[in-house]
């Protein structure tokens, strides 16, 4: 079995963590996600992941707060999720670095670009912690931006569901799944694959970007095998 990316970046969002709670982290699941990481770590994938924050807190969702410090909030739960994925990664053996995008270096690496690359070609999983370091971004931007900049093939955007549809599939029972989609077509219809700059960054950069659902989490090595799953967003 071979893998159709040599280099890839997992971006999962802080929701994957939790579980059916919605909230925190479900230790289950982050173990069961970090099981297949070292399932395609073993194919000699050079893996990063990018890990979102929702599941303790979104800048955008307080507004009565200023927006840097809610955002500031944000980032730093992206923090506590990169460290407990570390945890599970080195629990079952796989070596990993986080580097953190604003400094704390009791904590984390701070990031640096050279330095990520280096782990990865060593066969360590990177997990790129509090998004960019600035306000007003996501951490689909975050997966973007990183991706363009250690040259990962491909963003493997994990979800709740299990690709891209027209309208809600949770609300809508007839809502329609697309196989493929450009990036065009998804910023002109407004489709909430990622938000418009984590995309335009994926356009400009010609990042293809995969939507599949990680409710079962073995999805990211078939993902990774080459097998279509899931809705492809490209040129
Ligand atoms: N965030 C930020 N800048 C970044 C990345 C994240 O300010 O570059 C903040 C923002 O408040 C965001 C929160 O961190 O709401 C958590 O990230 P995100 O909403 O992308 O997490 P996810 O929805 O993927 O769990």
């Amino acid at each position: 079995m071979r893998p159709k990316y040599k280099r890839i970046i997992l971006k999962l969002s802080g929701e994957a963590l939790a579980g059916d709670k919605g909230f925190g982290i479900n230790q289950d699941v982050i173990d069961a996600i970090a099981v297949q990481v070292k399932e395609i770590v073993k194919l000699d994938v050079e893996v990063s992941i990018v890990v979102g924050g929702g599941n303790f807190w979104r800048g955008r969702s307080h507004e009565g707060m200023d927006r840097t410090t809610a955002d500031y909030m944000g980032m730093l739960a992206t923090v506590i999720n990169s460290l407990a994925l570390q945890d599970s990664l080195e629990n079952i053996g796989i070596m990993t670095r986080v580097q953190t995008a604003i400094e704390m270096r009791q904590i984390a690496e701070p990031y640096i670009r050279r330095r990520a690359v280096r782990h990865l070609e060593k066969g360590r999983v990177v997990i790129f912690a509090a998004g960019t370091g600035n306000p007003y971004f996501s951490t689909d931007t975050t997966a973007s931006l990183r991706a363009a900049e250690i040259e990962a093939e491909v963003i493997l955007l994990a979800k709740k569901v299990d690709g891209v549809y027209d309208s809600d599939p949770v609300e809508n029972p007839n809502a329609k799944k697309y196989e493929d989609l450009t990036y065009i077509e998804v910023l002109k219809k407004g489709l909430k694959v990622m938000d418009s700059t984590a995309t335009s960054l994926c356009m400009d950069n010609k990042i293809p970007i995969i939507v599949f659902s990680l409710k079962n989490p073995e999805n990211i090595k078939r993902v990774v095998l080459g097998e279509k799953i899931g809705t492809y967003v490209k040129e």
